[in-house]
């Protein structure tokens, strides 16, 4: 799960972590209450949604001039916003954050994370904050610092100190030194007792006035942690994530939207990832990543089907189950007590292996539906491609 902006800096400041004074604001009246109360020398209008790239897209307004501040919120506000992380379509603005604006020395990145090749939270920090650290990864390495923390021992003063002296914060800064490794010490305890998956801190600026100050932050919470943390359930904002998505979670289904026309059905994520490439191979584009679960009853089948049905792109349907735990046979019903519940129109290839196979078929090839039956695999994939029509663009010919 994600969360604002405003809302990882209200989290940094219980954690000790300096941020600059702000609010969340939902109004233009607001706005200008709030300007009243912040009283500052610079202000700092920013749009608050789940994606970053806001810089550059217009998203973040700054001005001396406090008059002008509701007219910049009330420009954003109901604005969709199109940045390099949103896609196309952007995001609407429903709140912007107006803060104090900073007086800014140097850019630093700081994020902490799990190493996918340890299991260990790592420390990643970088002089070129700012800018994208991708960009700064591919181009630069040799400018990013990277620290495990080994969470059976915890942060050590040790840790932090490998990153100042990393970053050269001794050349840069050497007052510094001090606070960013108790800064280091906070955000380390933030990510572990709030089950964090990913803190980022981009920039991290250096004042002129020689302070710390995290002037951006995107925190994402381990799903797998969040019945241990209402406080952190409740700043899920449902406007940010896709409605499909909410609903097949409310089901227990791992569903994932994406731009294709075919819907799939299909057990077991390794299969589903398997199922898309075959799809895509087959020359077309999946319309979802789902998971109906080693465990997929009559009534996760019947609700699986009707969340695939509302995405309007969707032409046809693969169901592709393999009975491992799961009986085909129960499968079959599942199909075919959900296609007559919802009186489905597209085609549906089915391809069941494992418990029950045969009898799951034959339930199927007898039910008076339009379901095409196939047992291997590419064959399933060819006929819903052609019952679909291709929609992969050839891949551009290289010279
Ligand atoms: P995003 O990462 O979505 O582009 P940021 O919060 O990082 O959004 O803001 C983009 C840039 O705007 C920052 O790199 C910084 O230069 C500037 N900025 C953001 N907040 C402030 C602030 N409070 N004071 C001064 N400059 C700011
Ligand atoms: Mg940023």
């Amino acid at each position: 799960m994600n969360i604002h902006e405003f809302q990882a800096k209200q989290l940094f400041a219980q954690f000790g972590i300096p941020v600059p004074k702000g609010k969340e604001i939902k109004t233009p009246l607001a706005a200008q209450k709030w300007v009243a109360a912040l009283n500052t020398d610079v202000y700092v209008v920013k749009a608050q949604i789940h994606a970053g790239g806001r810089g550059k897209a217009g998203g973040v307004k700054i001005t001396k001039d406090r008059t002008q501040v509701p007219e910049l919120a009330k420009e954003l506000l109901g604005k969709t916003l199109v940045t390099h992380q949103t896609g196309p379509k952007g995001r609407k603005v429903r709140r912007v954050l107006i803060e104090e604006g900073a007086q800014i020395g140097k850019e630093l990145y700081l994020s902490l994370l799990v190493d996918r090749a340890t299991g260990w939270p790592v420390f990643i920090a970088s002089t070129e904050g700012g800018m994208e650290i991708e960009e700064v990864a591919a181009h630069t390495p040799e400018k990013i610092v990277k620290e495990q923390i080994d969470p059976a021992v915890g942060f050590q003063g040790y840790n932090g100190r490998n990153v100042a002296f990393g970053l050269e914060l001794q050349t840069i800064e050497p007052s510094l030194i001090n606070p960013f490794v108790a800064m280091l010490g906070n955000l380390y305890r933030l990510f572990m007792e709030k089950n964090a998956s990913l803190v980022e801190i981009n920039p991290l600026v250096i004042t002129q006035d020689k302070k710390l100050l995290a002037l951006d932050g995107k925190v994402s919470f381990d799903d797998n942690g969040l019945f241990k943390h209402p406080e952190v359930q409740a700043l899920r904002d449902l406007h940010e994530e896709e409605p499909l998505e909410i609903e097949a979670s409310a089901n227990n289904l791992n569903y994932v939207k994406l731009d294709g026309n075919i819907g799939c059905m299909v057990n077991g994520a390794g299969l589903a990832m398997a199922t898309m490439d075959v799809i895509k191979l087959a020359g077309s584009e999946p319309a979802n990543f789902l998971d109906v679960g080693g465990g997929a009853t009559k009534e996760t089948v019947a609700a699986g089907f009707r969340i695939l049905l509302k995405d309007r792109h969707v032409k046809g349907i693969f169901i592709h189950i393999f009975g491992g735990i799961v009986r085909c046979e129960r499968i079959a019903h599942g199909v075919i007590d959900a296609a007559k519940e919802v009186g489905l129109k597209l085609p549906v290839v089915v391809r069941l292996q494992g418990t029950n196979a045969e009898e799951g078929r034959t339930l199927l090839l007898e039910s008076g539906l339009k379901v095409d039956v196939a047992t291997d695999l590419w064959e399933a994939a060819q006929k819903i491609v052609a019952m679909t029509g291709k929609k992969r663009k050839k891949a551009a010919a290289t010279a």
